[in-house]
């Protein structure tokens, strides 16, 4: 079945990058299209629902929305901000970093407050703590899009050898203190980091954001993405679910006319912009229409750890809620813990409470993440599993999940002793769940594996051979909602003047300073 309408553009896929490309072009008065394959929109940021509790299964929280920082302004732009349930994680620790020793160390948030209190920790250690405050602003500084700059002669397409610093090689030339080495990088399952691969930039990044704002979703991040869609909508933009497109047409010049999904519906525009990991967007529009050197580099690329994820609900009133992330890790080299081999796994955790407007002093549900690679569930690859076709993988599979729930949950208790008697259910998802429910290759977490040591290979280009074929989402820049972001911007200046773009954005605050 052919559509009658021409969009300006078709979006594919509705994650935080195709929601918020749409977004701005809806807004800049183009019109629209996005196509979903999911029942539920958002791709990481779906939720799900059980005992009357909320579940996020991707997205847990987000830096950089204090005032003026980046994301309040994209937020802003994006006319999301305001309608937006959040709670801000406590300032002199959002991240608790635990080590096999029992000891504790937090990350606070702001840079004079993260500084003040490593020095407490590591007295002897102020110089390394300063200079690494110092490099990481620095390095920011070199990302334009993300500081809201157009012009800067200080960028990393120009100063690429940026790119080429590899994080824990920074850090161990700081300090030879190897406790400090491992705080520094405390938080690398928020980057799935590999030690000789993870550039600095992926680090300083996601930590200048953290440290300027962490914030979580009260009652899920799906919100997110309901207020993308409204504001859409609202700019005439049209939304359709249980749409996953397969395949596409050309015209005789080599542009795409329009795409076709396996509900049978055809879908027509000028542009097209792929919200997909650029491995799916290649199988889907046909490898003949790319590059064969391109094809064979994104094919090769690497892509980041996958997980396995653990929810506990826990009884009424049982735990109380506790306002930041704690990072515990079973092993003394924090970057070991995502190649992870044998029977002590999980290496590493990531440990949070959601928070929920009807219960605002105890938990609901305990969201557990650990890494688990795709090989783990290799043997069930086969089988597809979404909300609305739901199919059973089998009671090896199952047997295989609850081995892990337990896995994980001994680890939990060692942490959190005072849950061991108060949890009602669990629920688990492994990297297949993600593979099906997001689409991700091997349910890898955050995408391509960023690199220091090819490092441009592992940025894609928003542009492809595909005339009127474009790129957004995680792989563009870097991941996580303000990467996303940030790259759908970037993705957006393919049509939108990008000064005057920057320019209403940062307006988008102007007038609340005023009444102010
Ligand atoms: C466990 C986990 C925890 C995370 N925690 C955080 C966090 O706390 N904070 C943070 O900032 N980031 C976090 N991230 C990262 C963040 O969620 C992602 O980087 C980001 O959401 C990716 O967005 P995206 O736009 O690239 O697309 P995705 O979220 O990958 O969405 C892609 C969309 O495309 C759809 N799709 C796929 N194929 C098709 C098709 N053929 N046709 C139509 N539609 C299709 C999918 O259904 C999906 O909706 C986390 C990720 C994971 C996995």
């Amino acid at each position: 079945m052919k559509s009658e309408v021409v969009y300006d553009f078709i979006i594919i896929g509705s994650g935080m990058g195709g929601l918020s490309t749409a977004c701005i072009l809806a807004k800049e008065g183009f019109s629209i299209l996005v196509l979903e394959k999911n029942h539920q929109l958002g791709g990481n940021l779906q939720v799900f629902s059980r005992e009357k509790r909320i579940f996020d299964t991707g997205v847990h929280y987000v830096g950089s929305l204090d005032e003026g920082g980046n994301l309040y302004h994209y937020f802003k732009y994006l006319e999301i901000l305001d309608n937006l349930k959040l709670k801000r994680l406590n300032q002199e620790c959002f991240d608790l970093i635990i080590f096999p020793d029992g000891s504790k160390i937090p990350y606070a948030q702001g840079y004079e407050q993260f500084i003040n209190t490593l020095i407490q920790f590591f007295p002897e250690e102020e110089n390394a703590i300063l200079t690494f405050c110092k490099k990481i602003k620095e390095i920011c500084l070199f990302f334009p899009f993300y500081n809201l700059e157009i012009e800067s002669s200080q960028n990393y397409f120009s100063n690429q050898e940026i790119l080429e610093i590899n994080a824990a090689e920074y850090i161990q030339s700081l300090t030879s203190n190897i406790r400090l080495q491992n705080v520094l990088a405390g938080n690398n399952l928020l980057y799935a980091g590999v030690k000789d691969k993870t550039p600095l930039y992926v680090l300083a990044l996601i930590l200048n954001s953290n440290l300027t704002g962490s914030y979580r979703f009260v009652d899920g991040s799906s919100q997110v993405a309901k207020e993308l869609a409204k504001v859409i909508r609202k700019y005439g933009g049209k939304i359709l679910k249980h749409q996953e497109v397969i395949s596409a047409n050309y015209s005789e010049k080599g542009f795409l006319t329009n795409v076709n999904c396996s509900s049978g519906k055809t879908f027509s525009a000028k542009n097209f912009i792929s919200n997909l990991h650029p491995t799916l967007t290649i199988d889907i529009f046909g490898e003949n229409r790319f590059l064969s050197a391109y094809v064979k580099r994104i094919k090769n690329l690497a892509n980041t750890q996958s997980c396995f994820l653990v929810q506990l609900t826990l009884k009424e009133k049982s735990v109380k809620y506790f306002n930041y992330n704690l990072y515990p890790y079973f092993v003394d080299d924090v970057w070991e813990s995502v190649n992870y081999s044998g029977k002590d796994w999980p290496l590493s955790l990531y440990i949070s409470a959601s928070v929920s407007s009807k219960n605002k002093e105890y938990i609901d549900v305990l969201t557990i993440m650990a890494y688990m690679s795709f090989e783990e569930v290799e043997k069930w690859s086969k089988s597809k599993n979404l909300a609305f076709d739901k199919k059973d993988r089998g009671q090896e599979y199952q047997e295989f999940k609850e081995i892990k729930e337990q896995q994980v949950l001994k680890k939990v208790i060692q942490i959190l002793p005072e849950i061991k008697d108060n949890i009602l259910n669990i629920y688990s998802a492994t990297p297949l769940t993600f593979r099906d429910y997001v689409g991700t290759s091997n349910g890898s977490c955050y995408g391509i594996l960023k690199n220091s040591n090819f490092p441009t290979s592992t940025m894609i280009n928003s542009k492809t051979k595909i005339p009127n074929l474009f790129l957004t989402g995680q792989n563009l820049i870097f991941h996580g909602i303000l990467g996303t972001c940030v790259g759908a911007f970037v993705t957006a200046f393919h049509f939108v003047d990008s000064k005057l773009l920057i320019q209403k954005i940062k307006n988008s605050t102007v007038d609340e300073k005023t009444e102010l």
